[in-house]
């Protein structure tokens, strides 16, 4: 690996003056949060900043908590925070399903959520699963804030809707009774990142799927999700039947990438096996048998 390309350092202390930082640079800086993915990229000269912006100092980012009728999640909270909280366990245990698989814990020390979804990697895996959620991301800049579905957030591969003088503040995360959720992700060794991996929400009312979240890492889809399926399932029931429709409709979306870590055929089959299991466990939590 390379050295990065010269580049200027300036530390915020508040969100403001990250956002003034950024505006003086006029698309030339970028933010740094756990610098696990900037840092590899700028020494890879994939990213050549003119000033990275350190946002480490913005502890008022920092915070996992409950408002109302949903959770929010500050974006400089690292994944090691989110992997210990009980709160998040309580609502999202597809939360700490992924966290247990997210890298080993130097990355978790350090990675945060804003930086992960930022980065808007393919196989990132809580892009996924806060799609899955159907997750809103609050993004600020000097002349105000925006709210925008984690769903949209990402404008193609390691892109992102963010302008460049906006930071992602938050991720808020609606609370609903009868839901469950669960992520299943096939990697090649412990800590790597996914082969495949597939993230399932849903809300049951009495027994029948009253709203689905299904998303899709590493598997090719648009904004991530398998929507047809996620159409299909709801106002059905949970059944080996219609979980392997779900399953068939989940792989039908896919169009992943022959590489290193498998073929085309090999992904489509993990998307539709990976579909149908967190589907089940979810629909078990929602109904307490786990
Ligand atoms: C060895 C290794 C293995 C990994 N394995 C996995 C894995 O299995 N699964 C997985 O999902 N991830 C994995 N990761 C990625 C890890 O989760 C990173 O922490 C994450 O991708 C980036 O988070 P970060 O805080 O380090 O972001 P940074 O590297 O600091 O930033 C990433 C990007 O986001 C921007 N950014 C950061 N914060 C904000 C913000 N608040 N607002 C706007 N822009 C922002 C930065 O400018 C930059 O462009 C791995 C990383 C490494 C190094």
């Amino acid at each position: 690996m390379q050295t990065p390309a010269p580049v200027d350092y300036a530390r915020a202390h508040s969100v403001e003056q990250a956002l003034d930082l950024l505006d003086q640079h006029d698309g030339e800086a970028r933010l740094i949060a756990g610098g696990h993915s900037l840092i590899p990229m700028m020494r890879l000269r994939i990213a050549q900043p003119e000033c990275v912006i350190d946002i480490n100092d913005l502890t008022e980012l920092d915070y996992i908590r409950v408002t109302g009728d949903h959770l929010s999640i500050g974006a400089l909270t690292r994944h090691k925070t989110v992997l210990a909280s009980p709160v998040i366990g309580e609502h999202y245990a597809i939360l700490h399903d992924a966290e247990r698989v997210i890298a080993d814990p130097i990355v978790r020390n350090r990675g945060t959520v804003g930086g992960s979804l930022c980065q808007a990697d393919p196989a990132e895996d809580l892009s996924a699963v806060l799609a899955a959620l159907r997750a809103e991301a609050v993004i600020r800049s000097r002349t105000g804030s925006r709210v925008v579905p984690v769903r949209e957030l990402d404008d193609g591969p390691y892109q992102t809707v963010l302008e460049d003088a906006e930071i992602l503040t938050e991720v808020r995360i609606p609370i609903r009774p009868g839901a469950g959720s669960a992520y299943e992700k096939v990697e090649r060794r412990t800590g790597d990142w996914a082969v495949a991996a597939v993230g399932a929400y849903l809300v049951l009312d009495g027994g029948v799927v009253s709203d689905v979240g299904i998303a899709l890492a590493a598997l090719g889809v648009e904004h991530g999700c398998a929507t047809e399926a996620e159409d299909y399932l709801r106002g059905r029931e949970i059944t080996d039947q219609t979980l392997a429709e779900a399953g068939r409709l989940a792989a039908a979306a896919s169009r992943p990438s022959p590489d290193q870590r498998g073929p085309v055929v090999y992904k489509r089959h993990l998307a539709d096996e990976l579909t149908r299991r967190a589907l089940r466990r979810a629909a078990d939590r929602a109904q307490g048998r786990i």
